[in-house]
């Protein structure tokens, strides 16, 4: 499929005006094929020509204004119209694929009790799988949808299903919705309803999974009213689109979706397993930011997908706000814990690019723009915006922007345009600096103690300082807008200031050199989460820039983790492990070692934390991946030995056994048991992590075949395995593949198509080669002109990381 270039699109849309998508799909023909008929009504200039967008398996029919068109002629997704009237009718018909990677119209048959689950997935630029159209986000128009269907499916869609006479479903939209929009759940799913301030609503899910849905639905039903509550009075528009159902479903590739009227989840967001208070809270935080688009994009759809950021920085801000309010939950520590730390390593990396207008020349290479930067930065610098405005100002120009393009579509400048009418100065230079302008700036702190800012930017930061002793006592603190050098009053010399001690800001704090060996003592003294985690994420930041050694990141998380929440807890150790321990120590520090130290810290955040507690879990799931006694997890799997509150229960499982076969102490057989014990789909997934985890020539080989050349292996599938290939133990063993990564990564973009590509370049990059040979290849690699923008942005990130990894090793080694 030739992707749509933003030219195109303009091009198009002052073309053509849609009023109507008709589609009919028939899915009642098998297992693999569909039948889909579009019928389009649209306007346009008379006598001009145009396409129309559609991938389908084969193009049986189409006509235009009753004249058949030659369905030869298709060509990279596109049919051709020509000779347009004043008013069009366009009929396509054609047969399509049930795909298998999360995107179009997705199929899963669930491994529990053989039932097919279907759902559509149209973002970013999939809907063409599904059904014809014309692909982009300014062309809304009501879509109504008649679906052929087992009679005792349960369907959804972007508005109430009615039942046919002839048994088939219809749907029809209450508003015109953006084709990205477009959604179709269908599939024998288990379903709890409810009702909100006359919403109806539901949640829906695979039967294999009815029993922990039924437990779980009235928590998120009852967030989902409170987060609907809170945005009528933030918006002061009442929610648009009727009923407003949530569908967990199965290899999703993102978080969510939000399709106006029918949000897809990931089916994880349902545990079958214990969770933490931090993934708790990282659902409810879905739910909300999926809510807040019901406003933020579908109410109000961006013009193009250069202003993502208005769909994702807003819904991203908006979520933690509302859920700070309606829960007591610490939202902001889990916010910096995890979404900032994956915004961080997105914004120091070469691919780094501006919040807002982004370019984006086509669709393909705006999907690379999903990312910690639109997500976690674009919500930091609305929360300094905030400050900056005041919530008068802030929802004043929010709710005139939802009246005035509510239905349409809107850009950057009728947002910054509405704040200014509601009573904004200087916004556009604000937004110059914090919006359209790329990287990271530096806040450190010099003799006095006086807080400086470095950055090219030239960004104001609304922080509060605060100076601490050693003990971890505050002697000052000062509310700033640091631009300038801020000096602070304190009685003593304090032993550490931090610029930004409220996390309220987007910048890297960066420490001397003496101070961070102070760390260890001092980070456990602090009383304040929102601190401590801005001290994390320094950590972070100069770990990658090579200013504070891996060992010294050892001592710091060994003293410090074990006090911390679950929301700080569980990535800090995932980074120690994965990062520190898994790349970053010197061939002086075996990296043996370092796990060692590790799964001690772990083993003692287990035993201090409350039995049964999400911090017990995280502590448990961060020794897991650390341990090397094979002994004591091989007891843990028969459950004995285990400290108190702590289950083996799936999911645990699972991760005890990956660790068992990273470490070569499992066989393929006693994976096959736990997987005839667990015949879910998650288990189907950690099975074949673990095959690929295993330490033998087989089994990488077998691992490398599927996940690079096979088309049918299904998204998750692919990730199982690449993400189970590489491991820091096992470089010997996987040597040959280095090259081999290099030779044949290109090539997988003829294979599959949307998010898995990069996705998959991602996980199966040789991040554990850590040498200046693979950063040659990785340059190599780049030189070709014709490689995919997905696997290119992939290439350069952990390409970046990697480099990261041998500077520090060149600099402490
Ligand atoms: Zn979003």
């Amino acid at each position: 499929m030739r992707s749509l270039t933003h030219e195109e699109a303009q091009r198009r849309a002052g073309l053509v005006r849609v009023t109507g998508y008709d589609v009919d799909l028939d899915l009642t023909r098998g297992a693999e094929l569909f039948a889909s008929r579009s019928t389009i009504r649209f306007s346009a200039e008379r006598g001009a020509a145009t396409f129309v967008d559609v991938a389908p398996r084969e193009l049986s029919r189409a006509s235009l204004n009753g004249r058949p068109l030659d369905v030869a002629q298709l060509a990279g997704g596109r049919l051709h119209l020509a000779d347009l009237q004043d008013d069009n009718e366009l009929v396509v018909e054609a047969t399509m694929a049930y795909s298998h990677d999360g995107e179009g119209l997705h199929r899963h048959v669930d491994p529990a009790d053989g039932k097919p689950y279907l759902y559509a997935m149209s973002f970013l630029d999939a809907a063409p799988r599904w059904f014809a159209c014309f692909d982009q986000p300014d062309l809304k128009a009501p879509f109504a949808l008649t679906i052929a269907c087992d009679p005792s499916w349960t369907v959804l869609g972007n508005g109430p299903a009615q039942r046919l006479s002839d048994g088939r479903r219809r749907i029809e939209s209450a508003h015109p919705v953006a084709t990205y929009f477009a959604t179709l759940v269908a599939g024998p799913y288990h379903s709890v309803s409810g009702t909100h301030d006359g919403v109806p609503l539901g949640v829906h899910t695979r039967a294999s999974l009815a029993r922990e849905l039924d437990a779980q639905a009235p928590e998120m039903l009852e967030l989902t009213a409170a987060c609907l509550d809170e945005f009528h009075q933030l918006f002061g528009v009442r929610y648009p689109w009727g009923e407003y159902h949530q569908a967990f479903v199965p290899d999703f590739n993102a978080g969510a979706m939000e399709n106006p009227g029918c949000v897809t989840f990931r089916d994880a967001y349902v545990f079958r397993s214990r969770a933490t208070d931090a993934e708790r809270n990282e659902r409810a935080t879905t739910i909300a930011h999926e809510m807040a688009h019901m406003w933020f994009g579908n109410l109000v759809t961006m013009r193009w997908w250069d202003d993502l950021w208005l769909n994702e920085s807003f819904a991203e801000y908006l979520a933690f706000r509302v859920c700070d309010v309606i829960d007591d939950y610490p939202v902001w520590v889990e916010f910096a814990s995890r979404r900032k730390a994956w915004g961080y390593a997105a914004d120091r990396r070469p691919s780094t690019h501006p919040i807002a207008g982004n370019g984006a020349a086509d669709a393909k290479t705006a999907l690379n723009d999903f990312d910690g930067i639109s997500y976690a930065k674009g919500a930091s610098a609305l929360r300094q915006l905030a400050v900056r405005l005041g919530d008068d100002t802030l929802l004043g120009g929010l709710r005139d922007y939802f009246r005035t393009h509510a239905y349409g579509n809107a850009t950057f400048a009728d947002l910054i345009g509405a704040w200014t009418a509601a009573g904004a100065q200087d916004l556009e230079k604000w937004a110059e600096v914090w919006l359209r302008t790329s990287g990271l700036d530096t806040l450190s702190v010099g003799a006095g103690p006086v807080v400086y800012r470095t950055g090219e930017a030239g960004r104001p930061h609304a922080v509060t300082v605060i100076a601490f002793t050693q003990q971890g006592e505050e002697i000052a603190r000062k509310n700033a807008v640091l631009l300038d050098p801020v000096a602070l009053v304190v009685p003593t010399t304090p032993a550490l200031v931090l610029p930004d001690a409220r996390d309220d800001t987007w910048a890297k704090t960066a420490l001397a050199a003496e101070v961070w060996e102070r760390v260890p003592s001092l980070l456990p003294a602090l009383d304040d989460p929102l601190a401590r985690v801005s001290v994390w994420n320094a950590l972070r930041l100069a770990v990658a820039d090579a200013e504070v050694s891996a060992s010294l990141a050892l001592r710091i998380v060994e003293a410090a983790v074990p006090g911390e929440p679950d929301a700080v807890l569980g990535p800090v150790m995932r980074w120690a492990v994965g990062t520190v321990a898994g790349v970053y120590l010197p061939a002086g520090m075996p990296r043996a070692q370092g796990l060692r130290r590790l799964a001690r810290a772990a083993d003692s955040a287990m035993r201090a934390a409350p039995p049964a507690s999400g911090r017990q879990l995280a502590a448990a799931r961060g020794y897991v991946a650390a341990a090397s006694d094979t002994e004591l997890l091989r007891a843990w799997l028969a459950g004995d030995r285990l400290p108190d509150g702590v289950v083996v229960d799936d999911e645990l499982r699972w991760a005890v056994l990956a660790r068992l076969a990273a470490l070569g102490a499992v066989t393929t057989d006693e994976i096959e048991a736990e997987l005839a014990r667990d015949r879910s789909a998650p288990g189907q997934v950690h099975a074949a992590r673990c095959r690929a985890m295993l330490p033998s020539p087989e089994a990488k080989a077998a691992a490398w075949q599927a996940m690079m050349t096979d088309p049918g292996a299904s998204n998750y599938e692919v990730y199982a395995l690449a993400g189970g290939f590489w491991h820091p133990e096992q470089t010997d063993l996987t040597a040959p593949y280095v090259a081999r990564y290099f030779d044949e990564i290109a090539a997988t973009a003829a294979l599959r198509q949307g998010w898995v590509v990069a996705r998959l370049a991602w996980l199966a990059y040789p991040s554990t080669a850590i040498a200046h040979s693979t950063l040659d290849r990785s340059t190599a690699l780049l030189a070709q002109p014709d490689l995919d923008s997905g696997i290119r942005r992939s290439v350069v990130d952990a390409g970046d990381d990697l480099r990261r990894a041998l500077a520090s090793r060149a600099q402490f080694g």
